[in-house]
């Protein structure tokens, strides 16, 4: 048996994982977090007996705790710390988006809980802090993230010094066929129509600017210890293939299947073994017949240029790539700035920035808020 605390809980990540945990029952979900959603964390406290729950707000805390007396709740960032270090719990899945999940993993890694990381943001801005710490407390980082995932099972059994590079497809997003040029006045309801993956809003408008595989590359980094030049970003808008090992002697390995956000979560829980993945169809070859490949053109989709830049200046640049962009992705949804003007504030924000080298936590903290506040000004 293994007990989860699952950070995040009611998003696409989360509920995933509630399927996975429904149908083997050797996973518990002991603890879980969520943000305003209250209706679906009820629906969630009908068919799991969850013990401890996390919500941000203090009323909705209070409303739950009245009418399930027999339950935990807790809110805040406080509660979010307290569930994510819980003495009984082994392994927690961050599925919060953004920024808001990197102090709940630190309190999780400290308190040695192994980590299933959907999270990707808090390995772009903190990296370098959450490697140590997990080295220091001997806690494993499982990825979530279907290339990564892909990556890591691609990996098994082989040798780190052996790797020439990875190779992290890439669907491309709901824009991928569109010229920058047909990319002004594209709406919200356009870029959250994404043609391979069901996501939440956030990931989804970072597949249409590609910052999303940018992100992706800053935490293949992180979690394979590579450098910059041994991660490759390809084209694959099938999105069978998740992503691929390329080894010295040339061999390349990669990990296929339909896309399925259930299996690098439940792969997250079984490593190094595997179990069935309920209703899952196997990947018919036959079916899908060709895959097409592709390089991304660095001038079309800037924001994966951007992002290599971040990652090569190190330090505090790609927490300022990751806060302006959540910025910025946020203004967008609200229909406040223009599509393309994403990527703008996120270089502008990167040019204001003089990156600090090897930052604490503390400063990073500091840098995230100066950021938004920053992006902010540009649109007053
Ligand atoms: P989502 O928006 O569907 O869900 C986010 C969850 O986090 C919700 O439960 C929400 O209530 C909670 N949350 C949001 N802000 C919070 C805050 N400030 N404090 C506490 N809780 C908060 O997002 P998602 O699509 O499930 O993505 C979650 C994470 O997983 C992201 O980092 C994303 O990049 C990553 N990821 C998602 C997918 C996917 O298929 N959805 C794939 C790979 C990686
Ligand atoms: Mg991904």
């Amino acid at each position: 048996m293994k007990k989860i605390t699952v950070l995040g809980v009611t998003g696409s990540i989360g509920l995933q994982c509630v399927d996975v945990c429904l149908h083997h029952p050797e996973f518990v979900i002991e603890a879980m977090s969520a943000g305003k959603n209250i209706s679906k964390v009820e629906e969630i406290l009908t068919l799991l007996p969850v013990k401890h729950i996390c919500v941000i707000k203090k009323e909705d805390c209070d409303y739950l705790k009245e009418k399930y007396p027999d339950r935990n709740f807790y809110f805040g960032n406080e509660g979010l710390e307290y569930i994510a270090k819980l003495p009984d719990v082994d392994i927690v899945l961050n599925a919060i988006v953004g920024f808001a999940g990197l102090l709940p993993t630190i309190e999780a890694i400290k308190a040695k809980k192994d980590i299933a990381l959907a999270n990707k943001e808090t390995l772009v801005v903190a990296g370098h802090i959450i490697c140590d710490l997990a080295k220091q407390n001997n806690v494993r980082l499982l990825p979530v993230d279907s290339e990564h995932s892909a990556i890591f099972q691609s990996m098994n059994g082989e040798s780190k010094k052996d790797v020439r590079k990875i190779i992290l497809t890439c669907s491309g997003g709901s824009f991928r066929d569109k010229s920058r040029e047909e990319l002004i006045g594209v709406s919200v309801e356009q870029a959250l129509n994404h043609p391979n993956w069901s996501m939440g809003a956030k990931i989804t408008i970072d597949s249409a600017t590609l910052f999303n595989k940018g992100l992706e590359v800053i935490e293949a980094k992180w979690l394979f210890d590579l450098n910059y030049d041994q991660i490759e970003v390809l084209i694959h808008p099938e999105s069978i293939i998740h992503s691929m090992v390329e080894f010295v002697d040339t061999s390349i390995i990669a990990q296929l299947g339909n896309p399925d956000m259930r299996l690098p979560i439940q792969y997250a829980f079984t490593y190094p073994t595997r179990k069935k993945l309920i209703n899952a169809t196997s990947l018919d070859l036959a079916k899908v017949a060709t895959m097409n490949f592709r390089k991304p053109d660095l001038v079309r989709f800037k924001a994966l240029d951007l992002a290599y830049q971040a990652g090569r200046t190190g330090g505090s640049m790609p927490c300022v790539l990751n806060a302006a962009n959540e910025v910025a992705n946020d203004l967008f949804q609200k229909n406040k700035i223009e599509f393309l003007m994403i990527e703008e504030l996120v270089e502008k924000a990167m040019k204001n920035h003089q990156s600090i080298e090897n930052p604490s936590l503390e400063q990073l903290i500091q840098v995230d808020k100066e950021t938004r506040e920053f992006v902010f000004n540009q649109i007053l």
